[in-house]
């Protein structure tokens, strides 16, 4: 130790106010600006923050035994937001941090903005202030009861009690917990939320980076695809905000919790990453609001990064799969024929970690729609060939002066004649018949001759020109052979 001639030795998830509260104990400072003077070299005002400044003085301070980023990582709750953070912000907060001033820290990482800030207390869980009390000799401030969100203790699964600083002071009066009055927070929580919640901040606060693996591999998306709120890659909008809307209801949060249980817009705001910065609070009460507990945020994460070269493949370079796996996605995805890509299993998967094979399956495989036969044309057509007999049959025995068989005619006396005459190839056995049933022009003069004769009883001798004349024939297609025939056999 260069400079300082103690420091602490820090107990496990201890926030960095803790040590410093433990620090001006051990130096035995009357002041807080005195203690902040040894620290930070200057008076600090973020301190008491989750998110302290002046950490590369501190640095210093410890003769290098923990960097400016050890600090960071170790002592605060800076590796809680860090997964949400694009690189450019993450080395700015990080820089902000080791500097002297923590201006506009909490506005970047959206903090400020997000309402969560007006009901953080300094916390404590009782039971570890027993704990803490037999195993490490003394209570600490741990970090993860100072996240926004964490309303009950990951480890005894209790209520966490707030203090109340002396005298209207604040953290500066350098408290440890239990050493002043602590109220608790919530009522014994009901709601599993704040529980899952808590348990999913401790985890990802010890292992950033698998939760920047479950933001890169798009955990939320698969969640929602699992759940089907997912349709050619789109929200379902109307079906997700009905169910969370419900989930919502049915608990009534207390505290930070409020901020975010009155509407759920803010979730499709995490979703659609509108949001500049999620909070972290946000990201896993939304895990919560899809049915997700810690067990399924692990276990994606683990498949996420079984080593196998083998599988080294699309837009996310760094990761790789177990070729079994990779062969089972890809068998599940090309054996559902009549779905639209999109919404064949696994899509957002191999898009993301297979994009090659994808893209080739695609090309070579294009979706056709394969709409269900909803008319049984068969049957049509034989109803069409039965209707197309009677209305031969109707055109033939009429008394009347006698009409051709044609095509409009017998179309005239079908009910489907449109749907037939636009669609012939759908009826092809009526087509057949049709084409049979047709009458010639001599056949049709035949028969309007033996309807003359029999109307006009024209007798034996008639001249054949007034037959032709009474049955309304101008260019005959009939011999007078064939008229004399009919004359005389009638
Ligand atoms: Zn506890």
């Amino acid at each position: 130790m260069e400079r300082l001639h103690c420091f602490p030795q820090p107990f496990p998830d201890e926030l960095l106010y803790s040590l410093a509260v433990r620090y001006h104990r051990l130096s035995a400072n009357h002041s807080y600006r005195r203690t902040s003077q040894d620290l930070f070299g200057v008076y600090s005002r973020t301190c008491g923050s989750i998110l302290p400044c002046c950490l590369g003085t501190l640095s210093k301070e410890l003769a290098w035994a923990y960097s400016a980023n050890e600090l960071i990582n170790n002592f605060t709750l800076f590796p809680l937001y860090e997964p949400f953070l694009s690189e450019a912000k993450r080395s700015a907060a990080r820089i902000a941090m080791a500097g002297d001033s923590g201006t506009g820290l909490k506005m970047s990482l959206g903090l400020t903005a997000s309402g969560f800030l007006k009901h953080a207390s300094f916390r404590y869980c009782e039971s570890c202030v027993t704990e803490d009390s037999r195993n490490c000799g003394s209570a600490y401030w741990h970090r993860i009861h100072q996240a926004m969100g964490s309303c009950v203790c990951p480890h005894h699964g209790k209520a966490l009690r707030a203090i109340t600083f002396p005298n209207g002071a604040d953290w500066r009066c350098m408290l440890l917990p239990g050493e002043a009055v602590g109220s608790q927070i919530m009522e014994t929580p009901a709601a599993s939320a704040v529980d899952i919640v808590s348990e999913m901040q401790f985890w990802a606060l010890n292992h950033p980076t698998d939760v920047q693996r479950l933001l890169a591999g798009n955990f939320l998306g698969h969640r929602l695809e699992e759940m089907g709120f997912l349709k050619s890659g789109r929200i379902r909008e109307q079906a997700l905000r009905a169910f969370l809307t419900s989930t919502l209801l049915l608990n009534p949060l207390a505290n930070e919790f409020q901020e975010i249980c009155h509407s759920c817009d803010w979730v499709f705001t995490v979703l659609r990453h509108r949001e500049r910065v999620i909070q972290p609070l946000k990201f896993y009460f939304l895990c919560w609001l899809l049915k997700t507990d810690l067990e399924q945020l692990r276990a994606f994460d683990a498949q996420a990064h079984t080593c196998n070269k083998e599988a080294r493949k699309g837009d996310d370079p760094g990761a790789t799969f177990d070729h079994a796996e990779v062969q089972a996605r890809r068998a599940a995805f090309s054996s559902s024929l009549s779905m639209k890509c999109h919404e064949k299993p696994g899509y957002m998967w191999l898009y993301r970690h297979d994009r090659g094979w994808l893209a080739e399956y695609v090309s070579a495989h294009p979706f056709t729609r394969t709409r269900p036969e909803l008319v049984d044309w068969d049957a049509r057509d034989l109803a069409l060939v039965r209707e197309l007999l009677i209305a031969r049959d109707q055109i033939l025995s009429t008394q009347e002066k006698p009409q051709k068989i044609t095509r409009a005619a017998l179309g005239r006396k079908v009910a489907r004649s449109r749907e037939f005459l636009k669609t012939p190839n759908k009826f092809p056995i009526s087509t057949f018949l049709m084409k049979d049933m047709l009458e010639s022009d001599h056949d049709y003069q035949i028969r309007k001759i033996n309807w003359a004769v029999r109307r006009y009883l024209l007798p034996e001798q008639s001249s054949v020109s007034v037959v032709y004349r009474c049955a309304g024939i101008r260019v005959p297609h009939v011999t007078v052979e064939e008229v004399l025939h009919i004359l005389s056999h009638v």
